[in-house]
């Protein structure tokens, strides 16, 4: 058994929710359609399944999928936008084709889903910036940065939520950028996965070959368990451990090596009392829907023999933050 005195290290998932805004600088409505009306249905599933297992997360969600109506989203934007060089970046190029709302356009607003997941138990809000914002690219400041991470913290309050913890789009950000956050009032970030195959670029930096790398690391430990302890700095940053890659059928041979990797993920995080931090995106499972949740139900079926084992938890990444910071501080007395 475990002893209660102890911090048993758990499972942190983070859900970046951004719907067409995470895709459409190289996928339009029409190409991607499947996935973004598909993550619609996955996400309630989503929710049953966790909280059929106790499952604890956040969900990093864009925010302009919170606006009501087309008045809502204009009326939110900030008047300081990026100025990206590589032009297509910018989701004001798109204002003018958004449709009214969620009903007509179901692809560029979520509150309704937003309120659903707010309500479901143990499910945290936390933002995705509001535009979907791209740090490291060029022409982006910090200024705007900020601007824009005021305007989706505004759109939380609105909705009696106050978001606390941040994932950086294509996980890009610098120090200024952490430092930027915390002004806002932001507590915890998502920081990168460790080692250099994971160290955050800008989009024209990536080589196919660190692509190819991280692709195998799904499948065999290239790069160790990624297994984390809480540095206790402010913001506090909750690593990624692992991208849930989506079920793919022409790699789905070896879907057992790619589960295996993670069980053992999970295995090496309890045995430490450590953080492992899965994270995806909603519309990841917006096609081979039922083949998604079966392996993510796979997954939390484990998490459930390591809670009663050994007592490992299911955390938000603000539960993370702030156990970790506990146990810190007592470690500090
Ligand atoms: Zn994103």
């Amino acid at each position: 058994m475990h002893s209660p005195n102890v911090n048993p290290g758990g499972l942190v998932i983070s859900l970046d929710f951004e719907l067409h805004w995470g895709v459409r600088d190289h996928s339009s409505v029409a190409d991607y359609r499947e996935n973004l009306l598909g993550a619609r249905e996955a996400i309630p599933a989503m929710l049953r399944l966790f909280e059929k297992y106790g499952i604890h997360a956040t969900w990093a969600t864009v925010g302009m999928l919170f606006c009501e109506n087309k008045q809502e989203l204009l009326a939110s934007a900030p008047a300081l936008r990026p100025e990206y060089r590589l032009a297509k970046l910018s989701p004001y190029l798109d204002l003018d084709s958004v449709g009214e709302d969620e009903v007509s356009d179901p692809f560029h607003y979520a509150p309704s889903l937003i309120r659903t997941i707010a309500s479901a138990p143990g499910q945290e809000l936390g933002t995705h910036t509001f535009s979907h914002f791209y740090c490291l690219e060029e022409g982006a400041t910090v200024a705007a940065f900020e601007a824009d991470l005021e305007k989706a913290l505004q759109l939380g309050t609105k909705l009696g939520v106050q978001l606390k913890s941040l994932v950086f789009p294509r996980n890009q950000y610098g120090e200024e950028h952490l430092h930027a956050s915390q002004r806002c009032g932001i507590t915890c970030v998502r920081s990168n996965q460790q080692g250099s195959l994971y160290n955050p670029r800008a989009s024209g930096d990536e080589s196919l070959f660190r692509r190819g790398l991280r692709l195998a690391d799904a499948y065999v430990n290239l790069s160790g368990h990624n297994t984390h302890s809480s540095d206790g700095k402010r913001p506090a940053r909750v690593p990624a451990s692992r991208f849930l890659r989506p079920y793919n059928p022409r790699l789905c041979a070896a879907d057992s090596l790619r589960m295996r990797r993670i069980l053992h993920d999970l295995d090496a995080a309890a045995e430490c009392c450590e953080i492992y931090h899965l994270w995806w995106h909603p519309h990841n499972f917006g096609r081979w829907t039922r083949e998604n949740l079966e392996f993510l139900e796979a997954i939390l079926r484990h998490l459930a023999v390591l809670r009663d084992k050994k007592g490992f938890a299911s955390w938000t990444m603000l539960e993370a933050a702030e156990t970790g910071t506990k146990a810190n501080r007592a470690s500090q007395l």
